[in-house]
């Protein structure tokens, strides 16, 4: 297969981005400078606090990469990061479905994009939720993965004059699988077993305008095989079942590029998700969805940290746990690191941990990180690859909430879109047989 290519005119931001009105950003202004790097923004601006820079050219590459290589349609996973200008990015780069899991998200997502297609994916809500994402949104898409659920839905979408049940509810039933081949699991919390799968999907059938099966493979998924166990499932659920399915959600969990974590490429989960889908015994202009979070956002932002003391091979940085590096605390994820001082040439490269600024121990990040050996306090750090799961995890613990957003124009620090990986060795990628 040959290897993605941006369409003409979108490889690089324009020289200035409109944002489109909801949560105007602090600066207030249309027209926004790009800076063509982290050094630039250090050299101009010497930040004392965190700087997020976002990278819209990344996130519109791998929207249109989904976009005409995902044998069916891709929606975007809100949570993954909700903000404005990244979904109006996506939209403008053809993403009409978005997965959402909270009211919160339903109403973001609606004041962004009016005419946007959302997907209450969240198999456990509100009432209230329900009610108001359905009567007021247009929301007719929901998972659900017990009876109970089920009765919530059609109970809250019941016209509320005349008390008619809705006919036009798009309902999936989320099925559990296995995490086995991902870095994050998401499989204890939510979907059936095969057990209870049919019956409820029979169940479901009844009250639904039109059907699907969805499940959530982990996040990271390192294996395409990860989605092959996962609609193997489906099958055996589908046939007990017996039921017309008109549409098989294969989740979120396609992976990005992270020290350590380099996966197969992605062509190759798409092709034999295509091929598995195909062999399910379901209606035969059945659809086929995925709903991706990390794998459309992990490159749009990158972090510029400061160090503010050294101790050892431990650096005090001013973002941690309670920030953008969630992730590198919570789960001991790395991240691409590199340093924005001018470096001398064949500097030794030395392990380093982190730890954040809040005054909690917690607030460590083991890495290791690789940076030049001289780093000192006063010196910035750019933290790569957290578009997905970073800004959207930042708090305002201990006062350390502030981050400044800003545009840069360069490449992110990998890149599943950009043309530039090799196939990995053999034995990383799955056969097709
Ligand atoms: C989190 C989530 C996603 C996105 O997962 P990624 O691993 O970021 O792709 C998709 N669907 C559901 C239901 C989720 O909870």
């Amino acid at each position: 297969m040959r290897p993605f290519r941006c369409p003409k005119g979108t490889s690089k931001p324009q020289g200035s981005l409109s944002f489109h009105g909801f949560n105007e950003p602090f600066w207030g202004s249309l027209e926004l400078h790009i800076f063509p790097d982290a050094k630039a923004v250090v050299r101009d601006l010497v930040p004392d606090e965190p700087v997020i820079l976002n990278r819209p050219h990344a996130a519109m590459r791998a929207a249109r990469f989904f976009i005409e290589k995902f044998p069916g349609k891709s929606l975007y996973a809100v949570k993954a990061n909700p903000s404005p200008e990244l979904i109006q990015i996506l939209w403008d780069s053809g993403v009409t479905h978005y997965d959402v899991a909270s009211i919160a998200e339903v109403r973001l997502v609606r004041g962004v994009l009016p005419d946007a297609v959302l997907c209450f994916m969240h198999p456990v809500k509100t009432p209230s939720a329900i009610h108001e994402a359905y009567h007021t949104h247009g929301v007719r898409t929901f998972s659900l993965d017990t009876v109970e659920e089920l009765e919530k839905i059609v109970s809250a979408c019941r016209n509320p004059e005349t008390g008619e049940e809705a006919r036009d509810l798009r309902l999936c039933v989320r099925l559990r699988v296995s995490s086995e081949y991902s870095e994050l699991s998401l499989a204890s919390k939510f979907g059936c077993d095969l057990t209870e799968a049919p019956v409820l999907l029979q169940q479901t059938r009844q009250h639904a305008d039109w059907l699907g099966v969805c499940f959530h493979v982990g996040s990271q998924a390192m294996s395409p095989f990860a989605f092959v166990q996962a609609l193997d499932r489906t099958r055996a659920a589908i046939a007990e079942a017996s039921v017309v399915i008109d549409m098989i959600d294969v989740g979120g969990g396609f992976p990005s590029a992270y020290p350590g974590l380099e996966p197969p490429p992605l062509e190759d989960y798409f092709a034999i998700i295509a091929k598995h889908f195909e062999s399910l015994p379901i209606a035969y202009n059945a659809e086929l969805w995925c709903e991706p979070g990390r794998a459309l956002c992990a490159e749009y932002s990158s972090l510029i940290v400061k160090v503010e003391k050294r101790r050892g091979e431990e650096l005090y940085i001013n973002d941690g746990a309670y920030g953008a590096l969630y992730d590198a605390a919570h789960v001991s994820w790395r991240f691409p690191v590199r340093s924005l001082s001018d470096v001398a040439e064949g500097a030794e490269q030395v392990d380093f941990a982190f730890y954040g600024p809040t005054c909690d121990d917690a607030d460590y990040m083991q890495g290791p990180f690789t940076l030049p050996e001289d780093v000192r306090a006063g010196d910035y750090i750019e933290v790569g690859m957290l578009g997905a799961y970073g800004a959207a995890m930042k708090t305002g613990f201990n006062g350390f909430g502030n981050a400044q957003q800003l545009i840069v124009a360069d490449e992110p620090m990998a890149s599943l879109y950009d043309g530039s990986r090799q196939r990995p060795v053999a034995d990383n990628v799955v056969s097709l047989r």
